[in-house]
């Protein structure tokens, strides 16, 4: 199995991104957050990224409909296409460990079976991992942006022992530190006046430090991930989120392209 062909696997069974990391590059992390603590035998981490309708946040937008997004959260195919991804990979003799995103507060809830492993749950950090797999960056709002649909996507991971070809770590821009997403920020949840920096595989992450509590009661369009346990709100139908997809859209940084703009002048919807 080849990166490439593994790419074209996956994008035909519905994935929009796909990248590929060396599990080397989780050396940073304790076992607590390494794929090794999981899958001994990985060699490779896959990461499949699947878009969220733009539209899917109109509802929100609007103030007319907040279920919306969570209507066009892709879980069903996300799964899916994961689990049909695993399981060519086996086909082929790989064995293949799919991932979905789980709340870092499941860390350290059960006992240690024996001195050498950690503590079960082991959570990989996804961020992390889309980075180093060259799909994006994390943003100053602290959600992942990619080129394409910048906030607007969802991953997966597969842990694999196929030694597949990496993709190099990102190491382009989207995130321009416009500020829009903290002035959009009704609760001045995200302090735009500093920076929180976290180290990556290659450079750091740097992010306006965020009052995480606020979120937790935001009313302006949060949401659950699917399967996760929410320590952390899901942000991109949230002012800071949906003021970074006008901001990225109306700046031209993506590649992706609407007839008609997110946010249209008074006057010209
Ligand atoms: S989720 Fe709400 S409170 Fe949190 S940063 Fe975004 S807009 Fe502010
Ligand atoms: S709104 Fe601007 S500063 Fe905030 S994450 Fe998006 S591009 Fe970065």
């Amino acid at each position: 199995m080849t990166t490439e062909k593994f790419r074209e696997i996956a994008r035909d069974l519905g994935a929009d991104l796909v990248g590929v990391a060396p599990v080397e590059r989780f050396a940073v992390f304790a076992p607590e957050a390494n794929p090794l603590a999981i899958q001994p035998q990985t060699h490779s981490v896959i990461v499949l990224g699947f878009s969220i309708p733009r539209g899917a946040l109109q509802g929100l937008e609007h103030a007319t409909a907040d279920y919306t997004l969570g209507s066009g959260i892709p879980t069903t195919l996300s799964i899916e296409t994961t689990y049909q991804c695993c399981r060519r990979l086996e086909d082929e003799g790989w064995e293949a460990t799919p991932l979905f995103r789980q709340s870092g507060d499941m860390r350290r809830q059960g006992v240690r079976v024996s001195p050498d492993k950690p503590e079960p749950n082991v959570i990989v950090e996804f961020d992390f991992a889309a980075h180093a797999a060259g799909l994006g960056e994390i943003g100053r709002n602290k959600l992942f942006l990619t080129t394409e649909f910048g906030p607007r996507q969802m991953f997966t991971l597969i842990l694999t022992d196929a030694e597949l070809a990496p993709d190099a770590p990102f190491s382009g821009t989207v995130c321009d530190d416009c500020g829009a997403c903290a002035e959009a920020c009704p609760a001045g949840a995200l302090d735009a006046s500093t920076l929180q920096r976290v180290p990556l595989c290659k450079g750091q992450a740097a992010w306006y430090p965020l009052h995480i509590e606020s979120c937790r009661v935001c009313r302006t369009g949060t949401t659950r991930l699917p399967y996760s346990t929410d320590s952390e709100p899901f942000r991109l139908g949230a002012a800071c989120g949906r003021a970074c997809v006008a901001h990225l859209e109306d700046s031209g940084m993506l590649s992706r392209k609407f007839a008609s703009p997110f946010r249209p002048e008074k006057g010209e919807a």
